[in-house]
């Protein structure tokens, strides 16, 4: 029943991205056919491509997605994770799979605090100990294996561990990461957006260069004064100044 930590690897991407985003985006003004059009050496492909998802031309991003493999989180962070529509999602089964030893996820303020930490984790143990009892229970009631499991799990905690395999295009990435790179966004799905971001990064830099929180894009902070990280001005102060500047 150990404490886990984020792990994000890349399963799988569209091969040749670039030659695949440059079709598609040549192909919308050209009269020739895509399949037709790949001339261009690598650089200049990849510049077209840098500079079409630069401009808000964002539809032909959906052809190329990624596939992550995600371990050593929490089902917090999963629960915020699939509400993001526009991707497909793989997660381990509490009924399937029996947490009678389960890891778990402890967040850096409890971590940080010795007191806290093993009021935590003596907490975690004691539900550990009520999962294996209603497991129990449940089995001697004639509940098959996944019938048990399927009971049992509504004692376990948020921060229990979970696996989860998650496909985006594109398009979806760069919503994903203007949404859960953003300091406001909840700290483990922060850290995992960036673990991603990186990777597409590396693998798709015409793509992903500039990507990050929504500010980037915007140049200014939609959030308000309450909960802005100031890294950009608020949105507010940039209209405030345009008016100002406007005026005859
Ligand atoms: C900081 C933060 C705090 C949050 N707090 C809360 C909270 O307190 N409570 C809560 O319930 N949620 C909360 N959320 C989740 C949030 O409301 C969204 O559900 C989540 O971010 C998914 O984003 P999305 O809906 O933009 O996009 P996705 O589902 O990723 O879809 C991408 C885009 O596709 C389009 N789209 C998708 N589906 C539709 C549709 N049906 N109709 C029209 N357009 C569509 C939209 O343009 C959307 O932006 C929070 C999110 C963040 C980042």
């Amino acid at each position: 029943m150990p404490q886990v930590t984020l792990n994000v690897q890349l399963l799988e991407t569209t091969q040749d991205p670039v030659s695949v985003l440059y079709s598609a985006y040549r192909q919308c003004y050209s009269a020739e056919f895509a399949a037709d059009l790949l001339k261009e050496d690598f650089k200049k492909q990849e510049e077209f491509v840098k500079k079409m998802a630069g401009s808000g031309h964002e539809s032909p991003l959906e052809h190329v997605k990624f596939t992550f493999a995600v371990e050593g989180v929490s089902r917090v962070l999963t629960h915020q994770l699939v509400r993001h529509r526009i991707a497909s999602y793989s997660q381990q089964s509490q009924r399937y799979v029996k947490e009678s030893d389960f890891d778990f996820i402890i967040p850096p303020s409890i971590e940080e605090d010795e007191g806290l930490k093993s009021r935590f984790i003596e907490t975690m143990s004691k539900i550990q100990t009520g999962y294996n009892e209603m497991l129990k229970a449940l089995a001697e009631k004639g509940r098959t294996h996944e019938g048990a499991n399927e009971d049992a799990r509504f004692v376990l905690p948020q921060a229990v561990e979970t696996k989860i395999v998650v496909t985006m295009n594109c398009r979806e990435l760069l919503h994903f990461f203007q949404e859960r790179c953003c300091a406001r966004a909840q700290w483990e799905i922060r850290n995992m957006a960036w673990k991603m971001l990186l990777i597409c990064r590396d693998r798709l830099p015409a793509v992903f260069g500039n990507a990050g929180a929504k500010c980037i894009s915007l140049g200014y902070c939609p959030e308000g004064e309450r909960f802005t990280c100031r890294a950009y001005p608020l949105k507010e102060e940039v209209l405030k100044r345009r008016r100002a500047a406007s005026r005859p």
